[in-house]
């Protein structure tokens, strides 16, 4: 998450700290900026920042909680909470308790994580040097009621901070969904948090069942919800789903009114095979569901996550546990009163899981950039997660974007490419798709480092993987890698799209040694005269046929020449071709007609594949769809 960015922000009531004795208890309107790093509050006129009076720094949040109102307390002090953190408690107002609750929420939200959260806490203001509660006399004195972190059991799975807050509906104060009458035919089940925005529609929250009514056109279906409010809901955001009590499975001493059939992580009886298959398909960091356990009425929680394995990822599965009184948990010392409620705060807190519950496999996922059209991304969905490498443009870095995809993020720095040639050309790049071409996702572009986002291959450079792991890859992958560049290359070639600077390092292999050709195009972008003069020292010219060398010609051919060094750095396992020349006597060399060794790892048919690239004559050289039907010949030997 980004630190600066705004979580939350609205006016409060803030009680003054009293934190000298003497100090009269006194209310002030602030405004309250919440980021994940501070809680800041601001005089203000108008709901406009003036003077910064003070801040909490999240870090050192203990809890949030509500707090009882004080007797007669007037319309504007109706709906307090507090913050307690170091040694204080801030006391605030909200203005109604939406407000109060979207405040709990997002606080929490960016307190989750926090190491130092308090088991308990009070539920009576800090008074005359006394909690009202239980009278404790001392300010940090340890809480007297258990914190349950579940203000009104529902906490919002995304960031929706901002929203207007869900319309009321009865039953959202308690962890269990109002009953539906035995005798309802069907109902619809709310697949996603839908806000009325005109008059005539209805307010719908997710997972919460409705009452068909009239299915007024194919995107519109009227419900009826369980205050009798009745209105027009986008069928998209709705499914059909039986009768609520066609389900006569109380197993685990679920509580009786509880229906985990209606959330969208619970996939039934599905296998444990099929629930690995699907989590790993996935493949995505905390991606869940809950199932039926192979143990008769009782439920398993099954998680995948890379934190042990970060290329094959881990997939765990929790039986959901219930203690003498009939509690649920998934790691002791963290018990609740439904399967709900659990599931709901192992969304926000590990709490002794591999990761934290975050997306129910089962839900559709954000569509990619390039999938939805855009190529202009927007910085603030891009999150910098770590360093990959370093290239010709500046760093690489893994990124997630909208908290979902992982992406790898080129930033490039000012001056080392012409970018406005490149943003230009972006749009045609990111419509090249090929399984085997790593995918561009987009780009910002609204100010340096300019990101470029493309699809993360989790095993890096082909190069560098070559190097490290070649000497385990038998000579079937090697081939099979080639093959896998050669169907990239194929498909550019029928594009007509040339490279320009294809070589292993510019190859990118994925987590199931799938290898990908990168790049595509860039070189044209790149501000360097040693890289882009054919005599400078970082010009390729050992991927360079003559034509390249003596007349800077590139075509389709240039790139089958570069092709065939390829071949040959992935049978050696890597080596740099030609190793005791300079750049300059392998120009030499090559014009003059002299050509790289066979590899020890290339046997003579494939040799003779890579000596076809490397014809003098351009038109002489196979096209990569011939080359890819001549690899397959090898493929099935
Ligand atoms: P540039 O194109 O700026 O020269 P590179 O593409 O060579 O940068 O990337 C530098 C390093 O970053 C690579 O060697 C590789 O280790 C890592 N890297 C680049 N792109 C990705 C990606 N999509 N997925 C994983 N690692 C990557």
């Amino acid at each position: 998450m980004n630190t600066c960015e705004i979580v939350k922000e609205g006016i409060l009531l803030k009680m003054s700290q009293q934190k000298m004795k003497l100090s009269p208890k006194n209310y002030r309107e602030r405004l309250f900026t919440l980021t994940s790093h501070a809680l800041t509050y601001y005089e203000h006129e108008k709901g406009r920042k003036k003077v910064k009076k003070g801040a909490v720094l999240t870090d050192s949040i203990s809890f949030v909680e509500k707090v009882d109102p004080e007797e007669n307390a007037p319309t504007q002090r109706q709906f307090p909470f507090q913050v307690a953190y170091d040694e204080n408690i801030l006391y605030l107002f909200a203005k109604d308790d939406p407000d109060r609750m979207d405040w709990l929420n997002a606080v929490m939200h960016v307190i989750k994580g926090n190491t130092k959260l308090s088991p308990k806490f009070h539920k009576g203001f800090w008074d005359d040097r006394k909690f009202l509660c239980c009278g404790q006399t001392v300010k940090n004195a340890p809480g007297c009621i258990l914190w349950r972190k579940d203000f009104t059991g529902v906490t919002p799975a995304g960031r929706n901070f901002g929203l207007p807050p869900l319309p009321t509906v009865k039953g959202r104060e308690g962890v269990h969904l109002p009953p539906i009458p035995e005798t309802d035919p069907t109902s619809v089940l709310a697949l996603y948090d839908y806000t009325a925005e005109r008059p005539g529609e209805l307010s719908v929250v997710k997972g919460h069942r409705y009452v068909p009514l009239k299915k007024s056109s194919q995107d519109w279906w009227r419900v009826r919800d369980t205050d009798g409010s009745e209105g027009f809901v986008p069928s998209t955001y709705l499914k059909e789903v039986g009768p609520k009590n066609d389900s006569k499975k109380t197993g685990c001493g679920e509580s009786p009114q509880e229906d985990i059939k209606e959330h969208s992580w619970y996939v039934g009886s599905l296998s444990r095979v099929k629930t690995e298959h699907l989590l790993r398909e996935k493949g995505k960091e905390g991606s869940f569901v809950v199932r039926d356990s192979s143990q008769k009425g009782m439920y398993t929680v099954s998680l995948f996550s890379r934190a042990l394995d970060e290329v094959n990822g881990t997939v765990r599965h929790y039986l959901v546990n219930q203690n003498a009184e009939g509690k649920f948990f998934l790691a002791e010392n963290h018990l609740f009163n439904s399967i709900s409620t659990m599931i709901d705060y192992h969304q926000h807190n590990g709490a002794g899981l591999l990761t934290r519950l975050r997306h129910p496999a089962t839900e559709t996922d954000v569509e990619l950039p390039a999938e939805a059209g855009e190529w202009e991304l927007r910085r603030e969905d891009v999150c910098v997660v770590r360093e990959l490498g370093s290239g010709q443009f500046g760093l690489v870095q893994l990124g997630v974007w909208k908290e979902q995809h992982q992406v790898a993020i080129k930033m490039v720095r000012e001056g080392c490419m012409s970018s406005e040639d490149f943003i230009e050309e972006a749009q045609v790049m990111m419509k090249l798709q090929h399984s085997k071409l790593v995918k561009l996702y987009g780009v910002c572009s609204d100010c340096f480092p300019i990101y470029i986002v493309t699809e993360f291959m989790s095993n890096g450079c082909l190069l560098d993987y070559l190097r490290a792991k070649g000497k385990e890859l038998t000579p079937p992958t090697l081939l099979h890698m080639c093959v896998d560049v050669c169907e990239a290359m194929a498909y550019l070639e029928d594009q007509q799209f040339i490279h320009r600077d294809l070589a292993a390092r510019n190859c990118l292999v994925d987590q199931d040694l799938t290898v990908k050709v990168s790049d595509f195009g860039m070189a044209r972008y790149v501000l360097d005269d040693q890289y882009t003069s054919s005599a400078g020292t970082k010009f390729p010219v050992k991927w360079s046929a003559p034509e390249v060398l003596n007349y800077t010609r590139f075509s389709t051919k240039s790139d089958v020449w570069a092709y065939g060094v390829l071949m040959w750095e992935v049978h050696s396992l890597g080596k740099q071709p030609y190793e005791h020349y300079d750049n300059a006597r392998v120009a030499e060399r090559v014009i003059q007609g002299h050509r790289l060794y066979r590899p020890q790892q290339a046997t003579e048919p494939i040799y003779k594949v890579m000596k076809a690239c490397w014809h003098e004559l351009p038109e002489e050289r196979p096209t990569f769809h011939q080359l890819l039907s001549d690899l397959s010949v090898f493929e099935a030997d």
